[in-house]
């Protein structure tokens, strides 16, 4: 359980490293949007320079932050219920991450399944910043005290991390000052599949664009690739069990439920028995009925960047007012000389 003494509080943030998919939106993004309305301070986040563990081309991350922030806006998140910030322009992130680079144990890094993912078989040749990710991502929360942390299910690990990195501290420190944070990993789709490979994460930063569904992307393109989404040849069960060693039928059905606010079951109660040739169709008219407002929206913002600008400079303003006594009173306690 969370300390009560410490302010019900939540941060997340997403990379602009691409643009946001399906997966971000479910896993993330709905959550955020409601969590603001719930008795919660928030906090979003624009998360680049996670982005840049991997090369970004400057033009293109520019343009990912600032789409990134009309996505947030776009789906429900309010500048005025919510303080949305680009990671960078608060320098406490990148401060606190160096004080938990010291913290965090080479054993716990190594064990981080993301770090495996991303670098593949090329652990020699990838940043530094890609293997310290996780104590930059649990600075990221605690430089604001945060509480709660709403990720898709890919971020769990990173999550224990982030407590075990406060705990430590606390212990080392002999201090009660950093919160033990909690995930907040709940929905029909806490991790969305890529529609190519039912045993792999839908991501932004997959070289294939079929693998999925992107905000932005039209009706058409909505509907070609869920057409094509893998499946297999046998019609849809009546309940859950039925989709056990069924990943791809699942991650549909899943998607479906999601989008539509339903349970898993209900929806299975309703195109149980139903072939995929009938149901792909109904997922993608829900699909583009519930994306293209939102990407519609997105597009109306962007045409005004520098608004967007504008909200990530106020954000910036409040979200230093917590971060910056946080980051002091850490060095504080450190014996760093004030
Ligand atoms: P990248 O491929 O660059 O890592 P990504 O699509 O994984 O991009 P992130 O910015 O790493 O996106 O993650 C942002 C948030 O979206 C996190 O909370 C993460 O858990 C969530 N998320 C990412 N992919 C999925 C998915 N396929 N299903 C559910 N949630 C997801
Ligand atoms: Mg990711």
């Amino acid at each position: 359980m969370t300390t009560p003494a410490f302010t019900p509080r939540v941060f997340s943030g997403i990379q602009p490293s691409g643009g946001l998919t399906l997966g971000n939106y479910l896993g993330a993004i709905k959550r955020f949007v409601q969590m603001q309305d719930e008795a919660f301070e928030t906090i979003y986040c624009m998360v680049d320079l996670h982005a840049v563990t991997v090369w970004q081309d400057p033009a293109d991350l520019r343009r990912n932050t600032r789409e990134l922030a009309a996505g947030f806006i776009a789906s429900g998140i309010s500048p005025e219920k919510s303080i949305m910030i680009n990671q960078s322009q608060v320098p406490e992130h990148a401060q606190l991450g160096w004080i938990f680079s010291c913290v965090a144990r080479m054993g716990w890094m190594q064990r981080m399944t993301q770090f495996k993912d991303k670098a593949g078989k090329n652990t020699q040749n990838v940043s530094l910043g890609l293997f310290g990710y996780p104590a930059l991502m649990a600075a990221d929360i605690l430089i604001y005290h945060a509480t709660h942390v709403p990720v898709g299910e890919d971020q769990k690990q990173h999550l224990e991390l982030t407590r075990d990195i406060a705990a430590k501290f606390n212990h080392d420190y002999g201090v009660d000052f950093f919160p033990l944070t909690e995930p907040v990993i709940e929905g029909a789709a806490t991790r969305v599949m890529s529609l190519r490979d039912g045993s792999k994460k839908m991501s932004k930063s997959d070289p294939s664009d079929a693998s999925r569904i992107n905000m932005t992307d039209d009706a058409d393109a909505i509907a070609k690739k869920i057409r094509k989404a893998k499946t297999d040849p046998d019609a849809l069960p009546s309940e859950v069990a039925g989709l056990e060693g069924r990943p791809e039928a699942r991650n549909l059905v899943n998607i479906y439920a999601a989008l539509n606010d339903q349970t898993v079951d209900a929806v299975l109660a309703e195109v149980g028995g139903q072939q995929f040739g009938a149901f792909k169709p109904l997922l993608s008219d829900l699909a583009v009925a519930k994306l293209s407002p939102i990407s519609s929206e997105m597009a109306r913002l962007m045409a005004d960047p520098a608004e967007i600008d504008r909200i990530l400079a106020k954000g910036a303003t409040q979200a230093r007012e917590i971060s910056a006594p946080i980051l002091d009173k850490t060095y504080d306690i450190m014996g760093m000389v004030r």
